[in-house]
């Protein structure tokens, strides 16, 4: 059985449009499907399957991304796929309201960033892009100024903005509180949420320690179908899984087709985290193998899941939170 319960669309960092993306995945024939745009639902209704979101957090000094999935649509897509799952209580926009939450604490630290380039001589009327972000549920950060100061001719490229303004701890930068893992936890069991560690090769031993501490609390899963591992990686996170009880989530981490607009080395798209530290900024996670700008060959979206894993994995994303 194909998932992909791992991808982005242009409501975060993606290049495509959510209806773009639900094509691919459609022309990818995968089962079972959720857009996970990071702190963002906004995509969901257009993409079809799952509500879900890639929630970032914080834990130790570090950012985390954790999968969140809204099990009332997991129940469906078990359903679909002839299980038998009770139907869960949906509790899931309590998450969402926090997460709307956050999007506004970063639309007001556009607004103080912005006043800080004016004082440097740059001026950006950012209320547009603001009401626009408002509008769409997106989410904003320094990239989107850097946009806007190459669109003014105020910086020749995004680096350019980034390496003379908008460095990380620079005199523009305004550090952003991120929610702690805990918080973030807490919010998902309260959510409903089946909850997943994303990309965890990127956190190296803290991962199993993260995973250990959490999961009696909500972490359920953790991402062991990642769609960069080789199999040695995706057998390590596999025993790990099976070693704590939890379940194998899967997905490319698609972002889009990789002739995108790059993102500057200090801080990554406009909705992952400007952390405090740079070195707590996870790495993105690489393309799906088969993505090649100059191909004409749609790259294939989803992983492909062995039978009991996917049947557990189904179950466990329809499952009430214990
Ligand atoms: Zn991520
Ligand atoms: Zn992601």
């Amino acid at each position: 059985m194909r998932f992909e319960l791992h991808c982005h669309s242009t409501c975060s960092d993606g290049t495509d449009a959510p209806a773009r993306v639900a094509e691919r995945v459609a022309a990818s024939a995968v089962d079972v499907f959720a857009l996970t745009d990071h702190d963002t639902c906004a995509g969901c209704e257009v993409a079809g399957g799952i509500r879900a979101v890639e929630v970032t957090c914080e834990y130790e000094g570090r950012t985390i991304h954790v999968l969140a999935y809204r099990r009332r649509d997991g129940w469906a897509a078990a359903r679909a796929h002839g299980l038998a799952a009770p139907e869960p209580t949906d509790a899931w926009g309590l998450l969402e309201e926090r997460l709307a939450a956050v999007r506004t604490a970063r639309r007001n630290r556009i607004r103080v960033m912005a006043a800080r380039l004016a004082t440097r001589g740059v001026r950006l009327d950012v209320e547009p892009m603001i009401a626009d972000a408002e509008a769409s549920g997106r989410a904003l950060g320094r990239p989107d100024l850097a946009r806007a100061m190459v669109a003014t001719g105020a910086a020749t490229s995004r680096e350019d903005a980034f390496s003379r303004h908008l460095y990380d701890h620079g005199p523009v930068d305004v550090p952003q509180r991120t929610l702690p893992l805990d918080e973030a936890v807490a919010l998902g069991c309260a959510a409903g949420a089946a909850m997943s560690l994303a990309h965890p090769h990127l956190y190296d031993h803290r991962a199993i320690s993260m995973l250990q501490r959490y999961r009696a609390t909500g972490l359920g899963g953790v991402e062991a179908f990642h769609g960069a591992y080789d199999p040695a990686q995706r057998q390590r996170w596999i025993g790990v899984a099976d070693r704590l009880g939890l379940a194998c989530t899967g997905g490319t981490d698609w972002h889009g087709v990789s002739d995108a607009p790059s993102s500057p080395s200090s801080s990554s798209s406009s909705s992952s985290p400007s952390s405090s530290s740079s070195s707590s900024q996870p790495p993105q996670p690489s393309q799906p193998p088969t993505a090649s700008p100059s191909s004409p060959v749609q790259p294939l979206l989803g992983v492909e899941l062995p039978s009991p894993r996917a049947e557990a994995l189904l179950r466990w994303l329809a499952s009430p939170p214990s």
